[in-house]
């Protein structure tokens, strides 16, 4: 999977811009303020419909245009794609695949797929769980459709039984109905266990060996996946799972009540980064954290290439900085395999990389 060539017109800062790319490595490298990241922004938006940072769509159109254009041509399971996607103050956005309309997102990532690593991803590191589980989440729901159901389940029952629990003081009959959530919530919730634990163990593997080798061999990363105390093994049958949700539920029982809150539950998990066998979260440094948060990164990309057979598009906002040269060497030349776009705001590790295309971005356009 790849991106030869893509074109914006009044795009964010892009007037009007057409690229085509290198097959492997494309550096991207500007001041601030350019539109380093714009670029990358308009490739997850042709990849999924949605941009990473804007919460609508118009933002992404010109200050001073009615509307915005995105052009990409791409090959793809040994064949090529030309999806567009036109943006309008105002009026639904037209998206096409060769010509056919596109009917939803799903249509433009049948074609593309990206994994974005920007600075926010820091937080994978640095924060509490919430952000953590929703990387496994937004993963897991790409790569499996029953996942995706599973979870949407799990969240409205999850809000439903927080509706009853809240509004138990003064209605105490909803707690009649309690039992029945449970039961259910214990069910979906093992099949989330099911396939997080696969997906960690995937990920812990995959990650492990891209931060010892970004580290130039001298730290260990290790990921923990933490469930509900009860479920010792996240990898017994999900009956077996079932029960011992069923276990700590009831043994919560009275407790949840009492603060009227969930407190029994996959819906707070986590998944624990150790890098030589200490919490990332509390003892990293800046580069630590940004070689950890890269390496979960990674790891996502090769679950993704075992799943659909192609490696995604790869693209690493501003991963340069606060990384050592051999760490940043490792980043320029040696994540094989796959297509992949770096930004970054200096152009003096570049002569480092051996091969690829760099690009100069002032103000919206390559120098
Ligand atoms: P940094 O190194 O600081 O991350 P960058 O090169 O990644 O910089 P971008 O985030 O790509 O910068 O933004 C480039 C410029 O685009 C910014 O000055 C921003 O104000 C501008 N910009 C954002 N949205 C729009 C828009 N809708 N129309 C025109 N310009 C925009
Ligand atoms: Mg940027």
């Amino acid at each position: 999977m790849r991106i030869d060539a893509l074109t914006l017109e009044g795009f964010r800062n892009y007037d009007r811009q057409a690229l085509t790319f290198h097959h492997s490595c494309n550096v991207i490298y500007g001041e601030n303020a350019q539109g380093k990241t714009n670029l990358l922004e308009a490739m997850v938006y042709l990849s999924c419909g949605k941009s990473p940072r804007a919460r609508a769509d118009r933002e992404l159109i010109g200050f001073d245009r009615d509307k915005a254009r995105i052009l990409g041509q791409m090959f793809t399971r040994d064949r090529e794609f030309r999806t567009e996607v036109e943006l309008f103050r105002g009026r639904r956005r037209k998206a096409s695949v060769n010509g056919v309309p596109a009917k939803n997102n799903a249509a433009l990532s049948d074609v593309l797929h990206t994994v974005f690593f920007s600075p926010e991803d820091l937080m994978l590191i640095r924060e509490g769980a919430a952000a953590r589980r929703r990387f496994m989440d937004l993963s897991l729901c790409q790569l499996r459709p029953r996942y995706g159901e599973a979870l949407a389940e799990y969240h409205r029952l999850y809000e439903h039984k927080t509706r009853i629990l809240r509004d138990s003081g003064d209605y105490p009959q909803l707690l009649a109905t309690l039992p029945d959530f449970n039961r259910r919530l214990c069910q979906v919730g093992a099949v989330l266990i099911h396939y997080r634990a696969r997906y960690c163990r995937a990920l812990a593997e995959y990650a492990a060996q891209a931060h010892y080798e970004c580290s130039g061999q001298r730290e260990e990363l290790e990921l923990r996946y933490q469930t509900v105390s009860t479920v010792h093994d996240p990898f017994l049958p999900q009956e077996q799972l079932f029960a011992a949700l069923m276990e700590h539920q009831q043994s919560h029982e009275q407790a949840e009540i009492a603060s009227r809150l969930c407190l029994s539950g996959p819906h707070k998990d986590d998944l624990e980064v150790l890098v030589n066998g200490r919490s990332a979260r509390q003892f990293c440094s800046q580069g630590q954290v940004r070689t950890a948060a890269l390496a979960l990164k990674l790891a996502d990309r090769e679950i993704h290439k075992n799943t659909m057979g192609e490696y995604p598009i790869m693209l690493l906002d501003d991963v340069l900085s606060e990384l050592d040269p051999r760490r940043q060497e490792y980043v320029l030349n040696r994540i094989a395999g796959g297509q992949v776009f770096i930004t970054c705001c200096e152009n003096d590790r570049l002569d480092t990389l051996l091969s690829g295309k760099v690009f100069h971005i002032r103000g919206g356009e390559v120098l």
